[in-house]
């Protein structure tokens, strides 16, 4: 496969890039993937990176977790028990954040979990899925038409009162003209809200390059808060709100000994879970800084 290189940062356009880090993909390929930081802004992104008609192959593992239901071993079977907690989570912040409570787009909506206790909780739900499989076992668990991307005409002129993505954006490979699109379909007091993995929490950077949620190279680009504002000012957006992910410490610490030892180690799990927890409840700037970031966004 012959790899795309980026020559611009995608945040600052600067041509400038320094080489971060080099990362295994641990689920699929078992190939290295570069990570830079650009020299002006310091966004991190994976660079070189499979080309957007030919990365499904690294998506092509029984193990790619988030489109499965089946509790098939430990390791699924507190992922599905944290997902459906965490779900309910997700509905009472866009419950709590988004005036108008109407209607819900879920960009990358997976099996449709989240879709279809949105529904359950009074949203009139829309998502889009690339993969096949998913959508289609999302859209018989919601029972509404799932597209297959936002570029379906049946999106022209559509605002939404909620957009939500998932641990979605850092999957996208247009991120700028997802975020222009992102900008023309939310509804004017509309909220966004995008939830990615914190190269800068504490289990980061203890794990370094085993840290499973860099996720190579499905995960193009490894957002800091400062990236996610400058990202969002640029196209529009305002970030309102930074919220803590409690349980991403855990899953990802599950996977990330399991890479950096070998096999998986629940103890060690939970005491870098906590760890990370603990320090990322607040950081400097006042906001949380854990494995995982929800970030709230509205129009400015
Ligand atoms: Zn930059």
């Amino acid at each position: 496969m012959i790899l795309e290189t980026l020559t611009r940062c995608p945040v600052c356009q600067s041509a400038q890039f320094d080489d971060f880090l080099k990362v295994k993909d641990h689920t699929v390929s078992q190939a290295e993937f570069q990570i830079v930081a650009c020299g002006v802004c310091g966004f991190k992104f994976t660079n070189p990176r499979p080309p957007a008609e030919e990365i499904g192959q690294y998506y092509e593992s029984a193990e790619y977790i988030s489109h499965h239901d089946e509790a098939r071993d430990l390791m699924s079977t507190i992922y599905n028990k944290v997902r459906d907690h965490t779900t309910q989570q997700k509905i009472n912040l866009l419950d709590r954040a988004v005036e108008k409570k109407d209607n819900l787009l879920d960009v990358g909506s997976g099996a449709g979990f989240f879709l279809s206790q949105a529904k359950a909780a009074g949203w009139q739900v829309t998502g889009t899925e690339p993969n096949s499989q998913a959508r289609d076992i999302g859209q018989n668990r919601v029972g509404e038409d799932i597209y297959e991307t936002i570029e379906d005409s049946f999106f022209a002129n559509k605002k939404y009162d909620a957009i939500t993505m998932w641990h979605v954006l850092e999957h996208v490979h247009r991120l700028n003209e997802t975020l222009a699109w992102l900008h023309e379909h939310l509804a004017p007091k509309g909220k966004l809200f995008i939830a990615v993995p914190n190269p800068e929490s504490d289990d980061a950077q203890a794990f370094k390059e085993n840290w499973a949620a860099y996720d190579v190279p499905r995960h193009l680009y490894h957002f800091s808060k400062k990236s996610m504002q400058q990202l969002a000012k640029k196209h529009g957006f305002l970030v309102q709100e930074i919220l803590p992910m409690w349980f991403d410490a855990y899953y990802v610490g599950l996977l990330s000994t399991r890479y950096q030892s070998g096999k998986t180690s629940l103890p060690q799990s939970v005491w870098r879970g906590t760890a990370s927890n603990w320090k990322g409840r607040k950081s400097a700037d006042g906001s949380p800084n854990t494995s995982s970031l929800i970030y709230v966004l509205g129009k400015t």
